[in-house]
């Protein structure tokens, strides 16, 4: 009992050394890449391209790179529970397809980000509370102008709090592992655009009956900027049912408003 017991926190060390290389690299590699293309000078695609804002601190971006760091530890740990509790049989994560069929694919893969989005949208509502502001989630809110970098920039706890949705999920709904992976570059690269400080997509696309419910790089920077707005992460539907969707939002609007 205690060998196997030994064994198993072997495993997760070795799994948890292992998420936190591919989290990290996956940080700095698309972080990289994207302030590359709209913000540095030799590409030059963010002065073409975007509306005026001040250029990046640099002071902060070092600030948001050493808590996404920190982060990395946390969201690793929470992958190497999942991968150990899949090994181990406890979880509803599956790898044969043809379990559920095809449609389920997508279907879970919509539910997900809709628990996700829900989720989030709540927790992120409860940390910005007066009196868990500080210490849970201030970290987050150290660029009043975000960056690729501020993407997964979080305090401890709050990341711990977010990773646990994906530990528990998996003992809840059955999920083939192309669902979750696609699932995580999903939500990756959404909060990369999210975090631009600039609007990526036209405004027509947020005018448009489907794209008015999705959150875009805009509509975030308006919550970085007036704290009591805008809590979504991929969707609009809960800002706009509970009030928190800014009654002047504009998608037209420029993006150094205050
Ligand atoms: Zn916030
Ligand atoms: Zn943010």
């Amino acid at each position: 009992m205690q060998q196997k017991l030994f064994l198993i926190l072997n495993e997760l060390c070795l799994n948890w050394l292992a998420f936190f290389g591919i989290i990290t690299s996956r940080y700095f590699v698309i972080c990289g890449a994207t302030h590359l293309l709209c913000y540095s000078k030799v590409v030059n695609f963010y002065t073409n391209f975007c509306l005026p804002q001040k250029p990046p601190s640099w002071k902060i971006i070092k600030k948001d790179m050493e808590l996404s760091v920190l982060c990395g530890i946390i969201f690793a740990f929470c992958g190497a529970l999942v991968f150990i509790a899949y090994r181990l049989g406890f979880t509803f994560l599956y790898t044969s397809i043809s379990k559920y069929g095809f449609w389920y694919l997508s279907i879970s893969f919509v539910i997900l980000l809709i628990l996700q989005d829900t989720y989030f949208y709540f927790m992120h509502r409860l940390f910005h509370h007066p009196l868990l502001f500080k210490k849970l989630h201030s970290g987050h809110h150290r660029s009043k102008e975000p960056t690729p970098w501020t993407s997964f920039a979080f305090d401890p706890i709050e990341a711990l709090i977010q990773g646990m949705f994906f530990v528990c999920i998996v003992f809840v709904l059955p999920l083939h592992y192309i669902t979750l992976f696609t699932a995580l570059i999903v939500m990756t690269i959404w909060a990369v655009f999210n975090h631009l400080g600039f609007e990526f997509f036209p405004s027509s696309f947020y005018s448009h009956w489907l794209g008015q419910w999705f959150i875009g790089s805009k509509h975030h920077l308006v919550h970085h900027r007036k704290y009591t707005l805008h809590y979504g992460l991929y969707f609009t539907f809960w800002d706009k049912i509970l009030g928190t969707q800014d009654p002047n939002y504009n998608h037209n609007i420029p993006s150094n408003i205050n």
